[in-house]
């Protein structure tokens, strides 16, 4: 499944909308496909599409240790909605304590290399391991969401994962489609969306946003100049110059 003919010959699926992605995605790698879910708005979007698709979609979250309180209580509520299982995956304890021991708890504001050490130790790490096991993972990117996620395709290989098979249903989504789609079904949300914050993440880098200003603006917000990924989503050149 992994090679970039078939790939090629899955084209024509970028023009499907995200229950027909979904539905082949599952039809094609359930059990061994998940969603990553940091349980924003497009991934609960998902998951209410992935639910009526099949009982029991598999859904994996990173919990990084610092996430806000709201992000906890959606997780609640989408396990008792749809009586699913949150895979959550922790980053690993002795890399955490030596990593705080070295350089303190709020190292990420102290610069952007300590920044990019934490996201390593407390979500790229775990997300290895959360792949490991999969063939295929699902994600909410959309391409309006950021300049490095212009170009994503609905079905590519993931070149930074060990070429497997990366499924981005929304990707031709717009924000407010996501919303009208929540709102139409009464998928539950994450409160912090209601308070300004259209991208979740963790509560010591994400803030709300002023209306109209870049919806990425509220992640890593002190940093200027570089990538706002935490490297889950780079692309192989982008992931070099994270250093
Ligand atoms: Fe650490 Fe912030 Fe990255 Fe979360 S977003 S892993 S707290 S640097």
């Amino acid at each position: 499944m992994r090679n970039t003919r078939t790939i090629e010959l899955l084209e024509p699926l970028d023009d499907k909308g995200p229950q027909d992605v979904l539905k082949w995605a599952l039809n094609k790698f359930h059990p061994r496909i998940a969603l990553a879910s940091s349980f924003g708005a497009e991934d609960v979007a998902l998951i209410d599409m992935m639910c009526k698709i099949i009982p029991k979609p598999r859904v994996f979250t990173i919990d990084t240790g610092r996430l806000h309180q709201e992000t906890y209580d959606i997780m609640d509520r989408v396990r008792s909605r749809y009586g699913i299982v949150i895979e959550a995956y922790f980053p690993q304890a002795s890399a955490v304590e030596k990593m705080v021991r070295e350089n303190g708890p709020n190292l990420f504001y102290d610069s952007v290399d300590l920044r990019r050490l934490c996201c390593e130790v407390r979500k790229v790490e775990p997300l290895k391991r959360a792949l490991s096991n999969l063939d295929a993972w699902i994600t909410g990117l959309r391409r309006e969401q950021a300049s490095t996620r212009s170009d994503i395709k609905k079905i590519e290989l993931d070149e930074v994962h060990g070429n497997m098979v990366k499924i981005n249903p929304l990707a031709d989504w717009t924000y407010n489609q996501v919303w009208d789609y929540i709102r139409k079904y009464n998928v539950p949300y994450n409160e912090l969306h209601d308070l300004g914050y259209p991208s979740i993440g963790c509560a010591p880098c994400t803030k709300a946003v002023k209306p109209g200003e870049d919806p990425r603006a509220g992640r890593w917000w002190w940093e200027q100049g570089f990538h706002k990924e935490c490297g889950l989503h780079l692309k192989p050149k982008e992931n070099s110059k994270q250093g």
